[in-house]
């Protein structure tokens, strides 16, 4: 018998599964393959302590099976701790289908797909991600009851980006109660880069309280249109965005935004946006930004109304319940700088103490039963 202790010690390239499994203490890992719908995917569960596993699938054409798995991994423990630190009785899971979204996807394909998910009993509840739409998500559906995020008009909680939006709003709040004293945003320079549908939700919200808002987004059209409606001020230089004179900086659009070199230029007291996975190298840039005494809103905290609304779904969707248990993140945010400055630690850090310390205790209430 192989034992966990050996497995540690030899190559990921030998033992590349259950090896790799331990790493973050994933809990099961489901592949899945059917020859002739030419589905090739991977569902990823890494911790079912509060509830099923939840998130979405994402069709990626990925290099080889090892980096689809990699990803599998690390995107479900990712879901782990954001629904744990949003206080809500959800695991982390996420599932990958290996392959071209634009070329290879069909109804058979999304249809055996979902035979997949339904085969797990509800252990993992699925949902759209990257390259799959609500048309896949119909056809999934066909299959599977355990399915969330859908459109209204399927029965689901529709657009969760208002809800989204509006914890990024309290988000900011806090963070400018733990820089100022005040968590009022009246005639603070916030820099929205990226105004896409959590974006321009809210600008909305940073106008109505009288900041001074700027924002970018590649698409001019869209730009133009914002900018008309909110009265918020258009950036006309956007390679100079990180230069800028602002007290808040809100990168709302891709990951990875906080680097070495951004960081460095970076002139603003917050950072707190919804773009998901904004320190390009967690331990590397959480603590650089620290260090330059930026106060940084961990964005899976931040963004986390996004999977709130989900979440409300399962239950017999009602906005307003979502949007009640969205304010919490007001306080979160506030916890989380707490036990950042107590124990001196970098905020994404302290955000998954809080998700950590959530699994632990609930998991003795579980099994003192
Ligand atoms: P979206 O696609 O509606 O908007 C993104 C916007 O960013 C688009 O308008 C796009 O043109 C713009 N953009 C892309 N690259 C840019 C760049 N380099 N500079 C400026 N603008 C750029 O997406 P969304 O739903 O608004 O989500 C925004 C971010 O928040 C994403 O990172 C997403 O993963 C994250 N997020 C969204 C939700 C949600 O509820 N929608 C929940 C959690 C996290």
């Amino acid at each position: 018998m192989i034992e966990v202790q050996d497995i540690k010690k030899s190559s990921l390239a030998e033992n590349p599964v259950i090896a790799q499994m331990t790493l973050n203490n994933h809990e099961q890992v489901l592949f899945c393959n059917d020859n002739d719908t030419g589905l090739k995917a991977i569902i990823a569960i890494h911790n079912t302590v509060l509830g099923p596993s939840l998130g979405g699938t994402r069709m990626w054409p990925y290099n080889n099976e090892m980096e689809a798995l990699t990803d599998a991994l690390r995107l479900s423990r990712g879901m782990t701790y954001k629904s744990a630190a949003a206080g809500l009785n959800l695991g982390g899971g996420k599932a990958v289908i290996i392959g071209d979204s634009k070329t290879q996807k069909n109804e058979t394909m999304m249809r055996r797909f979902g035979k997949f998910v339904n085969s797990l009993s509800g252990k993992y509840i699925t949902a759209e991600d990257v390259g799959v739409n609500t048309k896949d998500m119909e056809y999934i559906k066909m299959e599977t009851d355990y399915v969330s995020g859908l459109p209204l008009n399927m029965g689901g909680s529709g657009d969760p980006s208002p809800v989204t939006a509006y914890g990024v709003y309290l988000s900011m709040k806090a963070s400018a109660k733990e820089k100022w004293g005040n968590d009022s945003l009246s005639g603070k320079k916030i820099v929205v880069q990226g105004i896409g549908n959590v974006g321009e939700n809210l600008v909305k919200h940073l106008v109505k309280e009288g900041a001074k808002v700027s924002i970018y987004d590649i698409n001019e059209e869209r730009l133009q249109l914002v900018a008309k409606e909110t009265g918020a001020a258009v950036i006309a230089d956007p390679k100079g965005i990180f230069d800028m004179d602002m007290d808040i900086y809100a990168p709302c659009a891709l990951g990875a935004v906080l680097n070495t070199d951004t960081i460095g230029r970076l002139k603003c007291s917050i950072v707190c946006g919804a773009a998901n996975n904004q320190l390009a190298e967690e331990t590397v840039h959480g603590k650089m930004i620290m260090e330059k005494g930026i106060i940084y809103a961990p964005d899976f905290v931040v963004n986390s109304g996004g999977i709130i609304n989900v979440f409300y779904e399962l239950q017999g969707y009602n906005r307003e319940r979502a949007m009640a248990h969205a304010e919490k993140i007001y306080q979160t945010t506030l916890n989380i700088f707490k036990i950042s400055k107590e124990q001196n630690i970098p905020t994404y850090m302290a955000a998954n103490r809080i998700a950590e310390k959530r699994i632990a205790d609930i998991g003795k209430v579980k099994l003192t039963f």
